[in-house]
């Protein structure tokens, strides 16, 4: 009788779930709402009671909490460094990434957003960039009706509060106008530009831009609108300095010397201090047009100056970990070592390399999946690799954990968008709390990874090969989302659509729960 019942049952509870997609997501959807303004995140409660002891028994040994240090790299591709792949096979060998991604833990899931000022605004705020409103780069001519950080509790400002000393070094790229800039907003000190070098450069690059350059009335104009060339060194509630311009392509191509060596002081000094320190160090390079450093041209085997950008920012990096070893704190720092997003192939060949379709700029994996490199002597076991999901803005989350903030300091009239990944990274078998990625492009929602799923709803199609950015047109998809399993096809190429996944219903109608967050948490307006 069972045996013959059975089959039925199974044909009508299959036939019943996939007519009713919200009951069909909540199957498969195994994160958790705990409350209206916050992210569901994955429960792990095993997982959680046991960082939970790790970080105590931490702040017992070393009698302070612990140091969190971001290295941002701007615009590196996936498949750059040699732990991703590349390094030494593709003529820039990185071997200080590689030794740091050996000796902890090395992320294959790891998301950006798909330009340099939303990924800088996400993991700062905890909240995808169209609820800031700061969804892309602010230009010259751009009328901001408002300054999206007076509302906003920036990560400095939250861990300042919270007892840290906070020192961002190098590219900021959120806003240069005072209210905006990094010392502004949280940081209690500020060591670089404002801006992408090839805002800084152009002006004196006569062999990329002679048309600016060799003209004098345009030079004119181009100096009352272009951004400030100058290195600044701007102190919250103090002076803001200007240090020395950027006057030619040697001193551009210097930049990261100049940054790192800062650094590398700036740590000796932080880590005497009783306090403990969160220091963001965003390297100006690998980011269009790079220039070598007159101390080291071409420096990598394949002489590109992109190449020997991504040689010298290892190198550098490599400086910064050995000084944090110097100082004495490494086993009580967590360092996290990452790109703002992908390559941006309308440089090429002034751009990197990614394994994936598209590129920055896009929402496909080339354009959002990005190294992510977790490092923490005696807390996180080296040779560690994850295709865990791990998005840039749980770094907020992660770091308040490991500063003993508490998520009801944040407001609650604000959506955030973030997940504590404590317990994913700090435990050996930690698996990861997120469930759900979701993709914008300015104020479009395009995409969601669940597992190893990826649905489009919207897609950027280049009109000439590489052309993801400056040759660009943003089209619906038609009848089906393009949906692709990243597992068998990571190169989103093949689209299962609607006949080979038993998902598509469950990442559609989770899209839909997403966008309905925006309805009672209305996007913030800034005028861009
Ligand atoms: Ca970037």
């Amino acid at each position: 009788m069972i045996k013959k019942t059975l089959p039925s049952v199974i044909l009508f509870i299959s036939f019943f779930l996939w007519n009713n997609p919200e009951i069909y997501a909540q199957a498969f959807n195994r994160a958790v709402k705990t409350s209206e303004n916050f992210e569901p995140a994955i429960p792990h409660p095993d997982q959680e009671k046991a960082v939970a002891k790790k970080l105590l028994d931490l702040e017992k040994k070393m009698g302070k909490k612990p140091n969190i240090v971001w290295i941002v790299i701007d615009d590196m591709g996936y498949g750059d460094p040699g732990c991703y792949g590349g390094g030494a096979a593709i003529g820039a060998a990185t071997p200080n990434m590689d030794k740091i991604a050996t000796e902890g833990l090395r992320l294959t899931s790891t998301y950006s957003q798909q330009t340099c000022t939303p990924t800088r605004a996400a993991i700062l705020t905890g909240r995808l960039p169209v609820r800031s409103g700061l969804t892309r780069p602010i230009l010259s001519g751009d009328k901001i009706t408002a300054n999206p950080w007076e509302d906003e509790v920036s990560l400095p400002k939250l861990l300042g509060n919270a007892g840290y000393n906070t020192l961002l070094t190098g590219k900021w790229h959120v806003g240069e106008i005072k209210g905006m800039r990094p010392h502004d907003i949280g940081f209690d000190e500020f060591y670089g530009y404002y801006s992408a070098p090839k805002e800084i450069s152009q002006g004196v690059d006569t062999h990329r831009y002679p048309d600016l350059t060799m003209n004098e009335d345009y030079m004119i104009t181009f100096n009352e609108i272009r951004t400030n060339p100058h290195l600044i060194h701007g102190y919250k509630n103090g002076s803001t300095e200007e240090i020395s311009e950027v006057k030619s392509l040697d001193d551009i191509g210097s930049v990261d010397q100049v940054l790192t060596d800062f650094t590398v002081e700036k740590i000796e000094e932080l880590a005497k201090s009783d306090k403990p320190f969160f220091l963001e160090h965003a390297f100006l390079k690998v980011h269009a047009d790079n220039q070598d450093n007159p101390n080291y041209p071409g420096l990598s085997k394949a002489k590109y100056q992109y190449k020997n950008g991504v040689v010298e920012v290892d190198m550098h990096i490599g400086n910064i970990v050995k000084a944090l070893e110097a100082a004495g704190v490494l086993e009580n720092t967590f360092i996290f070592i990452t790109s703002d997003n992908g390559p941006q192939m309308d440089a090429w060949p002034d751009a990197g390399y990614t394994p994936f379709r598209g590129a920055k700029g896009t929402t496909f994996e080339g354009g959002v999946r990005v190294p992510g490199i977790a490092y923490w002597k005696g807390m996180i076991s080296a040779g560690r690799q994850s295709d865990g999901v791990f998005d840039l803005m749980d770094l907020f989350g992660t770091s308040l954990r490991l500063a003993g903030v508490s998520a009801d300091k944040l407001p609650n009239d604000k959506y955030f968008d973030y997940i504590d990944q404590s317990s994913f990274l700090f435990n050996d078998e930690g698996e990861s709390n997120r469930e759900s990625v979701y993709f914008w492009w300015g104020k479009e929602l395009m995409a969601i990874r669940i597992r190893e799923y990826k649905q489009h709803i919207k897609v950027i199609k280049a009109q000439a090969p590489h052309m993801w950015i400056d040759y660009a047109t943003i089209e619906d998809v038609g009848l089906a989302p393009w949906t692709f399993n990243l597992y068998i096809d990571p190169k989103e190429n093949m689209p299962v659509g609607h006949r080979r996944t038993a998902w598509l219903a469950t990442l559609g109608s989770q899209l839909k729960v997403h966008a309905a967050t925006f309805k009672k948490y209305p996007p913030k307006q800034i005028g861009l």
